[in-house]
């Protein structure tokens, strides 16, 4: 029998560790898969993710620049993707048609509690970035039980989005960009912008730490040096990058499409280990 059809899409993806986390969770419980990475740009996304599971696949991930529009091809849709507007992950359902899921938040809470054992209740949060993983992790964030949770983007607009689309305005604000230096001290500062990946460093003030602070790059790898330079340079009690949220973010889509949830910490600890 030929092995189950699974994939990423994106674009860029050829660097994507997807594939190898999905195969290290699948020898883990026995099971054969194939799983690609796809590139895909914007305008032929539909089709190609359409094709592919018209062709039989199973299950995918789904990441930038394709998570508003994955969500859009879903006939049914998790609590988590509606709150925010996009999928990483679609299932074929029984009927051929697709479920949509986002598993960011929850990967992301995972990693901070379970893996690093932090409690996140009564902290002061700063979420910097209003992008596509920032609308994906600010829900968790105050699920986790923040206590507030400030919104600062450079586009100014896109943090008044989300903390409108959040509605809870007694427990969200918003701060400008240029303002971070008057916003005061946090305990949790969560890097949800791009600007690692993209090779730009954020300027950002030492007065945003708080004595126990504890801070977090969604990226990994290269792109997350410099944000994790920059919070032990402003001694942060703790910092720390986002593979271990790619790893849980991706046991939560596998646990989706073979109803038992993998083991990260091996893989995670694997990975680590081959970043040298
Ligand atoms: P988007 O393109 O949707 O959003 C990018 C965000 O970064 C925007 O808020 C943008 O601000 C901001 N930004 C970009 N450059 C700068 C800069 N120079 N200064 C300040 N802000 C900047 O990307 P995503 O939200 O999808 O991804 C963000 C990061 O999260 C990426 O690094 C991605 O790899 C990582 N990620 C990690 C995951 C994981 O599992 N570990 C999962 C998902 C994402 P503006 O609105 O002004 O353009």
């Amino acid at each position: 029998m030929a092995a189950a059809q699974f994939a990423v899409f994106g674009h860029p993806i050829a660097h994507s560790l997807s594939p190898r986390i999905h195969q290290a969770f699948a020898q883990q419980i026995g099971v054969a898969l194939n799983f690609r990475a796809i590139d895909v740009a914007p305008e032929a996304f539909a089709v190609v993710a359409q094709k592919f599971f018209a062709d039989g696949g199973v299950g995918a991930n789904v990441t930038l620049p394709h998570k508003v529009a994955a969500y859009a091809l879903a006939a049914e849709r998790s609590a988590a993707a509606i709150r925010v507007g996009a999928a990483n992950v679609l299932t074929r359902l029984p009927t051929a048609q697709l479920a949509a899921h986002n598993t960011d938040g929850d990967g992301l809470i995972r990693d901070l509690t379970e893996r690093h054992g932090e409690d996140l209740r009564g902290r002061r949060a700063l979420l910097l970035g209003a992008g596509g993983a920032a609308w994906g992790v600010a829900w968790s964030l105050l699920d986790a039980g923040v206590l507030s949770l400030v919104i600062a983007n450079r586009t100014a607009a896109r943090a008044d989005q989300l903390a409108v689309a959040i509605g809870d305005p007694a427990r969200v604000h918003t701060c400008h960009w240029d303002d971070l230096g008057h916003a005061g001290s946090f305990d949790l500062i969560v890097n949800a912008t791009s600007a690692g990946v993209l090779g730009t460093a954020l300027q950002l003030p030492f007065s945003l730490l708080g004595s126990r602070a504890l801070c977090y790059d969604l990226s990994y790898g290269p792109a997350a040096l410099g944000f994790l330079a920059w919070a032990h340079a402003a001694q942060a009690l703790r910092a720390f990058d986002g593979l271990g949220m790619l790893v849980e973010t991706a046991a939560a889509a596998f646990a989706l499409w073979h109803g038992q949830r993998p083991a990260t910490e091996p893989v995670y600890q694997r990975l680590r280990a081959d970043e040298g």
